[in-house]
C-alpha cells in the first residue's frame, strides 16, 4: 500500500495526516532516518522552521532526507516545510535541506497581514484553491529548474522542482485536498517505478 510519510517533529502534523486520509491514502510519522525507506511520498508540515531544523539535525535526518529528496521522492513541503526544504533565508542562518533551489523570505507578508486567506489559481484546477497563510514566507529568488505555480502580488507562493512541491500556504487546514491528491498520485507513480515492496 501506498504510504505518505509526514515528518513529525514538529508542527501542524495531524492536519497532514487527516487530509492524506481525506484524500484516501495512509500515512506514516516521520521521525528516523529508518521511516524514510517505507514511504513513497514525504510531508513536511507548517510550524517553526528553526525548531524543525534543530531538531532534524538532532535526529540524524538531514542527510538521510536530502539523500531520499535527491533520490527522487515525492516531497510537499508547507510553510515552515518550504523553508526548510531551500537553500537559504533571506536574513540570518539556520538548518534547512537545501534541495529546493530558491531562497525564501520568513514572515514576508508583515504584522498587519500575519495570517490571512485568499483564492489562489493553481493550473490543473478547476476552481480557485481558497489559500490560509499563517505568517507565511515568500519566494524571493528563483533558482533555474524551478517553476513558480502560484503568486500573492506577484511573490511566488508555490513552487515545483522535479519531485518537490511546496507551498507557503496550509491546504491541509482548509479540507480542499486538492493538493495532497496530487501527492498521492506522485507516490503512487513513483511507487510503480519502484515495483511493489
Ligand atoms: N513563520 C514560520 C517560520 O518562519 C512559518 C509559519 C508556518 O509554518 N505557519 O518558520
Amino acid at each position: 500500500m501506498t504510504a505518505v510519510g509526514v515528518l513529525a517533529l514538529q508542527g501542524d502534523v495531524r492536519e497532514h495526516a487527516r487530509a492524506v486520509e481525506t484524500a484516501g491514502g495512509t500515512w506514516a510519522p516521520v521521525r528516523r532516518p529508518e521511516d524514510l525507506e517505507s514511504i513513497d511520498a514525504l510531508i513536511i508540515p507548517g510550524g517553526e522552521s528553526t525548531t524543525i531544523g534543530k531538531l532534524a539535525t538532532i535526529y540524524g535526518l538531514m542527510e538521510p532526507m536530502r539523500r531520499a529528496i535527491s533520490g527522487g521522492l515525492p516531497t510537499f513541503g508547507t510553510c515552515a516545510g518550504m523553508i526548510f526544504l531551500a537553500a537559504g533565508v533571506t536574513a540570518g542562518a539556520q538548518a534547512q535541506l537545501g534541495v529546493l533551489d530558491v531562497i525564501v523570505e520568513r514572515n514576508a507578508f508583515g504584522r498587519q497581514n500575519e495570517s490571512f486567506e485568499t483564492n489562489l489559481e493553481i493550473p490543473g484546477f478547476e476552481q480557485p484553491f481558497r489559500a490560509v497563510f499563517i505568517r507565511a514566507p515568500w519566494v524571493a529568488k528563483v533558482g533555474g529548474g524551478v517553476e513558480v505555480i502560484a503568486a500573492v502580488d506577484e511573490h511566488p507562493v508555490m513552487v515545483r522542482q522535479g519531485n518537490i512541491l511546496a507551498s507557503s500556504f496550509h491546504p491541509e487546514l482548509t479540507g480542499d485536498v486538492r493538493i495532497h491528491t496530487m501527492v498521492l498520485q506522485a507516490a503512487a507513480g513513483r511507487r510503480r517505478m519502484d515495483g511493489e515492496r
